[in-house]
């Protein structure tokens, strides 16, 4: 969609995506790219929910990607950071964080923070955000980027997202970025009994994948398939080589 002058400006401030990233002021080249993923990627599919939208408009993805890649960072796909590990693909983080159906003062857990731009949006929508990253470079990489872009609130950990956060359970909502072909058992208990949801990419067979959310009642868990999507493997490392709950 196309928005031409003052009442594209009004239709914007109408809609709450006009919100302005303290981390870019006046002179945001990616304007035009982010408004395109925006309208075409994020409301053109089934992102509907205004505060996921706003967090999405407002985190610079650009500045969490190679600066090579900055011009490619709002496209509709994922793309390559460091250790061979992938950034999803916009509509797929904005998708997950929708399902996660986050509000002010939630206890959050990401399991994969890669470059930290999932759990950045995740920062928009709550101050209580905890990340897991299995590899160490990555961890500190993303938690200096998340402090120097003013997401200082975020916590980043080097370890084994398997074994989840045990010492910040319960969590109201838990992101996993990464493919297993099960629900890591620590996960599911670390998830608030009353309603705590888990979102991940589940192996089925052939290779493929299925997004899924499991809501906690008590011990009874129900599961929700979402859609079919593709993630770089969730890592379970050697028990005797790695260094569990290590910090950056
Ligand atoms: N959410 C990230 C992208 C994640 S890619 C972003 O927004 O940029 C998946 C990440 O999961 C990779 O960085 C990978 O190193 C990490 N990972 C894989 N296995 C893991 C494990 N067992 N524990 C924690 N992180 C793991």
């Amino acid at each position: 969609m196309i928005i031409a002058g003052a009442a594209g400006v009004i239709l914007l401030l109408a809609t709450g995506l006009w919100v302005a990233s303290p981390a870019l002021g006046n002179t945001d080249p990616y304007e035009a790219t982010r408004q395109r993923m925006m309208e075409h990627d994020l409301r053109g599919r089934d992102i509907t929910d205004l505060r996921v939208l706003a967090a999405m408009a407002r985190v610079p993805r650009h500045l969490f990607v190679d600066p090579s890649l900055a011009p490619l960072a709002y496209g509709d796909f994922p793309l390559p950071i460091a250790g061979g590990q992938t950034i999803s693909q916009p509509y797929i983080v904005a998708l997950m964080t929708q399902w996660a159906e986050i509000q002010p003062g939630h206890k959050v857990l990401e399991v994969g923070t890669g470059s930290g731009y999932q759990a950045a949006v995740l920062a928009c929508l709550t101050d209580r955000v905890y990340s897991i990253e299995l590899i160490p470079e990555l961890a500190q990489g993303a938690a200096a980027r998340l402090a120097k872009l003013g997401y200082s609130q975020v916590q980043v950990r080097s370890g084994d997202g398997y074994q989840g956060w045990p010492e910040q359970a319960p969590f109201d909502a838990i992101l996993v970025t990464a493919a297993a072909p099960e629900i890591p058992a620590a996960l599911k208990a670390q998830l608030r009994e009353g309603g705590g949801r888990l979102i991940m990419p589940l192996k089925t067979f052939g290779g493929f994948q299925t997004l899924i959310r499991l809501t906690r009642h008590g011990n009874r868990f129900i599961t929700e398939d979402i859609c079919p999507v593709r993630f770089v493997p969730l890592v379970k490392p050697d028990p005797k080589r790695s260094k569990i709950g290590e910090r950056p």
